[in-house]
């Protein structure tokens, strides 16, 4: 029923009026789901279920995050969110867009591919800002996606605080890093990458080397499941430093 009335609305309305009306179609919709048995990190609503995605992943009735929008945010609560930080976060959910907006804190939200609310389109391999900017930076499903990675995690190197974190997550397979340039159609990336704008499959133990290359210091941080905040196993979040 969710899957399909999402579909209706996103044929009938535009981007820009789906993220105007969106939390007031989403406050109607939670009320089916209220209960005590789940929590949502986000928006602190309590459910007696989320709502299940065809990829098996719980959606918030309430706010609308996705698993890793709800750990992210977790994270961040108790470690990042202190008042006056710079934070830069490119492609946020937009559950977490909204939230940031309601902290004391400067939150820069960027995008690139027009598919996600942003402050600003930002090129990540040529981000117009100046060097040791920012105490935050959230780079999360976004490298996968991006042919020049190396110099892009070479900007990001540039514009964090010496002080700073950068977090980093992608999806994961076992082994090598896959990546081959040659493959450019929609088509073929999503039998290779798994998506159609994926340019290539990380592996931790990859990620981590390029990461290492570019100066960062880095710690991979591994999660377990947690059924009432509705988190998924194995989750692993990149927290990086500089060196
Ligand atoms: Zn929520």
């Amino acid at each position: 029923m969710y899957n399909n009335l999402k579909k209706i609305i996103h044929s009938v309305l535009s981007k820009k009026n789906i993220f105007k009306i969106e939390p007031y179609l989403r406050r109607g919709w939670s009320v089916f789901y209220l209960g005590s048995k789940h929590q949502c990190t986000i928006c602190k609503t309590k459910f007696k279920n989320w709502i299940s995605l065809p990829n098996q992943d719980n959606v918030c009735p309430r706010c609308g995050s996705l698993s890793r929008d709800r750990r992210l945010w977790q994270l961040i609560e108790q470690n990042y969110l202190k008042p006056h930080s710079n934070v830069l976060d490119f492609s946020p959910s937009r559950s977490l867009f909204r939230i940031w907006k309601k902290q004391h804190t400067y939150y820069t939200a960027t995008d690139l591919s027009g598919d996600f609310i942003s402050d600003n389109q930002y090129d990540i391999t040529a981000i117009p800002e100046d060097e040791n900017t920012f105490d935050l930076i959230i780079c999360y499903h976004v490298l996968e996606h991006v042919i020049e990675d190396r110099k892009a995690m070479n900007e990001l190197y540039r514009i964090l605080k010496p002080t700073g974190t950068l977090l980093v997550q992608t999806p994961f397979k076992e082994g090598d890093i896959y990546e081959d340039y040659s493959i450019t159609t929609k088509e073929e990336r999503l039998k290779h990458f798994e998506q159609e704008d994926h340019v290539r499959i990380y592996s931790v133990e990859g990620l981590k080397n390029r990461l290492t290359k570019s100066g960062f210091k880095v710690e991979i941080k591994p999660f377990k499941k947690d059924t009432f905040y509705g988190l998924t196993d194995n989750e692993i979040i990149f927290v990086l430093k500089k060196n």
